[in-house]
């Protein structure tokens, strides 16, 4: 196949995929390159507390070099045969499971979750993400009508074309999982992209682009500024020449963001914070139910917008499920990240830790009381002695209205409420300003169907949580966003449709 752009940057500096640095530099027209202004940030370990790495500092200056490079580099991919596009994003996924191992060890070290999750989940995903969307837009089909006004008759049919230059900020949770399932769909329908990930887990991110470099996506087509969100970040959404913007981390950000894009007519897809409901009735399949909803509540230290943050249990078992699920959740391996048998590793960041254990002492405040949990963890290991660990909290005691079940915490924190009936569980699901996810625990399915109804939330799961279909639309309603992703929601995000009517008359 011929690459219709010219080739990388030769001077680009090597970057290593196996080693465990920390450096980041931006990646921009197919070279990695420092700012302008020389500026850098601390990249920590949260499982150590050190610094293990120097990132880019972008700004202005960045993104607008950036936004030329995609400008120029759009001319070209826009139009290119969807297969040849899809070709290379299935060789960068083939890439990404080439080096699993070692870009599972980098999101471990980066986020201070355990290296089983990233290799079982985080990475694998990634991988999907590309796979998806680069097999989707080959089977993505326009509509076509036609129609007949008297004796007239008329062929509609609609275009698809990619809108330009797509601005994607992600947050660092999921650092590259929900890195590439904004880029994957930007990049396969024909957009180029400047993108940022976040500050504080840009590694992985940065080893993708040299990855890129290897499945032949052209300089220009794949961009990545790094730096601060009020700096690079805003300096992105604010950039004329986006007109696409999309968005996931949290509700104050997309507010602030919502407000710089809403003058300029750009196109935004916001997906924002979550304080999910698990409800769980006396009819469940009691064990499944408490793995299910330990598994809810802390998965990757609670730090995924669709954890269930909020148990609902029904009040006839609601002693004997908050006891199986305490138990459950004491024994949960609270480890150094990098060991294979860890299930809860660090919090993401010193700043976090103190986030979350500060909302644990509102809890306190409140009239909680902390089951377990409820404090910062102490270190597994003489290497994490410094890192920033907080043990999995289960608080109970507190109603709907307070403070502590209405705030995102996201962490390893849950809260436990009794309902009475469907009509109370429903009203204490919804008793929320988020609308984001919530699973239903039930072998009852009439009532589970009710509820799916009911409850308001984007993402509803029956007896199970997690489980994604990339077909599906993805998002939250509420405060915790605006506009879907997914499937066929994410190829129409990126394009524009025009509406062309061809006359069949003689
Ligand atoms: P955040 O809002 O602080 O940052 C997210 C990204 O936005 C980062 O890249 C950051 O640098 C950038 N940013 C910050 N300020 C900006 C600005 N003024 N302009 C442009 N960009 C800016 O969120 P976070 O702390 O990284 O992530 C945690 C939040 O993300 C939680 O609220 C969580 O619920 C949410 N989240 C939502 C989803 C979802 O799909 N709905 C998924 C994951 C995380």
């Amino acid at each position: 196949m011929v690459n219709p752009l010219p080739n990388a940057n030769v001077q680009s500096e090597a970057v290593s995929i196996s080693s465990d640095t920390g450096d980041v530099q931006h990646f921009i027209d197919g070279a990695f390159v420092s700012s302008a202004s020389g500026a850098t940030m601390e990249n920590i370990d949260p499982a150590t507390g050190q610094v293990y790495g120097s990132i880019a500092a972008g700004a202005q200056a960045e993104v607008d070099r950036a936004v030329e490079a995609a400008n120029r580099a759009f001319s070209i991919w826009s139009k290119m045969a969807p297969a040849d596009r899809s070709s290379r994003l299935l060789r960068l996924a083939d890439l990404i499971d080439t080096n699993l191992e070692s870009l599972a060890r980098a999101e471990s070290v980066d986020t201070g979750k355990p290296i089983a999750l990233a290799r079982a989940v985080d990475i694998p995903r990634a991988a999907s993400n590309l796979r998806y969307f680069a097999n989707a837009v080959l089977h993505h089909h326009s509509e076509a009508y036609e129609h007949q006004q008297g004796a007239s008759r008329a062929l509609s049919y609609t275009l698809r074309q990619p809108r330009g230059v797509a601005g994607t900020i992600s947050p660092w949770n999921l650092p590259l999982y929900l890195f590439t399932w904004k880029v994957a769909p930007a990049l396969a329908t024909g957009n180029t992209v400047v993108a940022k990930p976040s500050e504080v887990t840009p590694v992985t991110a940065h080893r993708l682009a040299a990855l890129s470099l290897e499945a032949d996506i052209p300089p220009g087509v794949f961009n990545i500024v790094h730096g601060r969100g009020d700096e690079a970040g805003a300096a992105i959404v604010a950039h004329p020449q986006i007109p696409t913007i999309t968005f996931t981390g949290g509700t104050a950000t997309g507010k602030h963001i919502a407000a710089t894009a809403a003058p300029m007519f750009k196109r935004l897809a916001l997906e924002l914070g979550g304080k999910n409901p698990t409800l769980v009735f006396a009819d469940c399949d009691f064990e499944t139910t408490v793995s299910g909803a330990t598994r809810a509540a802390f998965a990757n230290q609670g730090q995924i917008c669709l954890c269930g943050s909020r148990l609902l249990i029904e009040r006839s078992i609601f002693e004997k499920f908050t006891d199986a699920f305490v138990d459950r959740v004491q024994s949960l391996r609270q480890g150094d990240p990098l060991e294979e048998s860890t299930q809860q590793g660090a919090v993401v960041s010193l700043a976090h830790q103190r986030k979350v254990l500060n909302a644990i002492d509102v809890a306190r405040q409140e009239g909680g009381t902390i089951l377990c949990g409820g404090e910062a963890a102490p270190a597994p290991n003489d290497r994490c002695r410094t890192g920033y660990f907080v043990k999995p909290t289960v608080i109970t005691g507190l109603d709907e209205h307070c403070r502590t079940n209405r705030e995102e915490i996201f962490g390893p924190v849950v809260t436990l409420m009794p309902f009475d009936d469907t009509d109370h569980a429903i009203r204490l699901a919804n008793a929320t300003d988020y609308g984001l996810a919530a699973s239903i625990w039930t072998n009852n399915l009439k009532r589970a169907h009710h509820l799916a109804d009911r409850v308001q939330a984007g993402i509803i799961w029956i007896n199970c949580w997690l489980v994604r279909d990339l077909r599906v639309p993805f998002g939250g309603m509420k405060q915790s966003g605006v506009g879907r992703e997914g499937g066929a929601e994410a190829l129409h995000f990126f394009t524009e449709p025009k509406s062309v009517c061809l006359s069949l008359d003689e």
